[in-house]
């Protein structure tokens, strides 16, 4: 949105030296300016640190419509790119759901050498050799985050510097030093509030260019973060710029007591301020040494620089005033899209609440089950925000859906087998259905140390090691990547990292039964230090593993790094082994890439260091292979 309304002093203000102009909004006439307006009426200009005196208001107007057309244009290209891979997989799908795998060896390359030359050098690249996803520790508490890829890196770079060009696009062969301070106070003030726009959307969790563009929440983040900082830097130079041209005028008479009774600058410096702090608060070892208390002034903050702008802009109807308003709208839809969407969840006209159960398993983790009162969609791949007031107030925490009774889209047409599990009840769980029966939601949460580990003490220390709660679920989100079209799909996890595997796996199983997917290999890997953590997902992997046409097309492999107890490899099966030991992924790909099926996905959700070393593993092997790679990270 770009603003055409420019405001002008439409009479002489009085020159009280507190930079409280009095404008009455109106049009300024074409090539007109300040000065020049004053100069007509016989008065001395206003000096430049008050009101729009000496800012570029055409060219504010033009630079901000420039750089609206750059983020629509990356958009567009990424969009193009996203619809183009869409095209391709959706064909690929169409060809291999019912081939054999002979007739899929033509996927088995990539055709488009330049294609793969952009993955392996740019989209799945990490900044430098293979440290993305790895946290940089200086200790086990102290946590510096982690180093952007080499695209997001680019992406960021080059906004950051379109905007320090912007900034300083002035009329630097002016005389007059006061008019050039103007002029950036401007360019830097209506910066910054542009830049809330993108910095909102992308905070939101239902950001709409997640599933427009397939990019993760994780992904938006980073550039929330970074965008955070540039908005920072924008509205220091925004103030610093309007005190030099203060303390040029006033000279010696410049004085605090200008804020005094001045509910502009009062405002402007709140949202300074807020910004200023939010940027601090929001570094890596603070964020996720107290994650709760972040998030909580990280709203408060938001909110007081929100407030601080509006007021700020709004009380001189200033020419960004309709951006700030624009955020503050965007804001108002997202939480209110929340919460409507919370309320449609989990409770029914008939009356229905969402109840959960939490039962404490061996390895520090527990199988949370919420039982919703409505029939809700799940894709795979999707996670969801669970709120446990008993446990966490009104906090809510985001966890993948490990199993869910009911399947998402086609090809489920039948019911499957029992699921294993006991529901709320304690009734034997009912069948893997698509009608539209109430949806059930498990997930596995690995204790840590706040919500999550006194979620495990309160379960241990209930009968039967089982808690009954109530509670809600947000979402479901994410679930956009999908891997029907892929004939061979090698799957990483790490810990509790195979949640995000196993509807998948369901999912992809039915298909190949049902020849509606070109899958017809799946090989998952899963690294876990002790066995016991494998009585997280036994029923569920229990009935996977009893589905019909498994064997002919997953095969299990569990690595315990650490197991308490012998393993017995006796009782391994080809397409079912526990091995001691910690797993080599490029060692995997050595075995599954010569003998693959069409197209290769490669998915993986773990620890960064597990992430890392698939993704260089996946990079060391493109071209060669027509290779895709996807990563669930968790680093928020
Ligand atoms: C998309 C996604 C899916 C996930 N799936 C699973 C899963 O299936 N199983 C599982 O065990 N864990 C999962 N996690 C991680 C899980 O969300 C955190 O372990 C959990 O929130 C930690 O809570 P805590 O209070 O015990 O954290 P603490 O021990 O206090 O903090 C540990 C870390 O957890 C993260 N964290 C803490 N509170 C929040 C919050 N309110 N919102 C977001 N992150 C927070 C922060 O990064 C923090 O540094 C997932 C995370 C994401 C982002």
């Amino acid at each position: 949105m770009v603003n055409t309304f420019v405001p002008y002093v439409s009479h002489v203000p009085r020159d009280n030296s507190d930079g409280n102009l009095v404008f009455k909004a109106g049009k300024l006439p074409p090539g007109a300016n300040l000065t020049a307006a004053a100069a007509y009426n016989g008065t001395t200009p206003p000096p430049y640190f008050t009101g729009l005196h000496g800012v570029n208001v055409e060219m504010d107007s033009k630079l901000v419509k420039m750089m609206w057309l750059t983020i629509f244009l990356t958009v567009g290209t990424i969009f193009a790119l996203r619809l183009a891979e869409l095209f391709v997989a959706y064909i690929r799908t169409i060809h291999c759901m019912t081939a054999t795998a002979v007739q899929q060896t033509y996927y088995t390359l990539d055709h488009f050498p330049l294609w793969s030359w952009l993955k392996k050098n740019l989209v799945y690249a990490p900044l430098l050799h293979k440290r993305h996803n790895r946290e940089l520790q200086i200790s086990s508490v102290v946590n510096y985050g982690t180093i952007p890829g080499r695209i997001h890196f680019l992406l960021l770079f080059v906004y950051a510097l379109s905007q320090l060009i912007y900034c300083l696009m002035l009329d630097w062969k002016t005389s007059e030093k006061g008019k050039l301070y103007a002029e950036l106070r401007g360019r830097s003030g209506i910066l910054a509030t542009v830049n809330m726009i993108p910095l909102v959307v992308l905070a939101g969790r239902n950001n709409p260019a997640i599933p427009l563009l397939r990019v993760s929440f994780d992904t938006y983040n980073l550039f929330h973060r970074w965008i955070g900082r540039i908005v920072a830097v924008e509205s220091l130079i925004h103030f610093f710029a309007w005190m030099a041209a203060y303390i040029m005028a006033r000279g010696d008479k410049a004085t605090l007591a200008i804020f005094v009774n001045n509910r502009f600058l009062q405002y402007g410096l709140m949202a300074l301020i807020s910004i200023v702090i939010l940027v601090f608060h929001s570094l890596s070892p603070i964020r996720h040494a107290f994650y709760e208390t972040f998030l909580h002034l990280h709203q408060f903050l938001g909110i007081a620089a929100f407030l601080g702008v509006y007021v700020h802009l709004c009380s001189k109807m200033l020419p960004a005033f309709p951006f700030i308003l624009t955020v503050v709208i965007f804001w108002m839809i997202e939480r209110l899209w929340r919460l409507g969407r919370l309320a449609y969840v989990n409770y029914s006209r008939f009356g229905g609440r969402t109840a959960l159960v939490v039962e404490a398993l061996p390895g520090m983790a527990c199988r949370v089950t919420f039982q919703l009162p409505r029939h809700v969609t799940i894709r795979p791949g999707s996670h969801v925000y669970a709120y446990i007031p008993a446990i966490s107030l009104w906090m809510s925490h985001p966890f993948s859906v490990a199993w869910t009774n009911v399947e998402a889209g086609p090809p489920v047409t039948a019911e499957l087998t029992n699921m294993g599990s006991r529901d709320l009840e304690g009734q034997t769980s009912t069948k893997l259905v698509k009608s539209k029966t109430a949806t059930r939601v498990s997930l596995i949460v690995c204790a840590r140390s706040g919500m999550t580990k006194q979620l495990y003490e309160k379960a241990r220390q209930a009968e039967n090691n089982k808690l009954f709660l109530r509670g809600f679920l947000e979402g479901p989100y994410a679930g956009h990547d999908s891997m029907v079209s892929y004939g061979t799909v090698i799957m990483f996890a790490g810990g509790g990292g195979i949640t995000h595997h196993l509807v998948q796996i369901r999912h992809l199983l039915l298909g190949a039964r049902a020849q509606t997917v070109a899958t017809r290999k799946i090989v998952l890997v899963w690294s876990i230090r002790d066995v016991d953590a494998m009585e997280w997902v036994k029923p569920w992997v229990n009935e996977i593993l009893a589905m019909e046409g498994r064997r002919e097309v997953l095969s299990v492999r569990v690595y315990a790094s650490k197991p308490s107890v012998p393993i017995n490899t006796s009782r391994a099966k080809p397409t079912m082994q526990i091995i001691k030991g910690r797993v080599q992924p490029s060692t995997i790909l050595d075995e599954v890439i010569p003998q693959r099926i069409g197209a290769t996905m490669v998915s993986v959700c773990g620890p960064g260091a597990l992430a890392d070393e698939v993704r260089a593993a996946v990079r060391a092997r493109l071209p060669d292979a027509n290779i895709a790679l996807n990563e669930e990270s968790f680093t928020w």
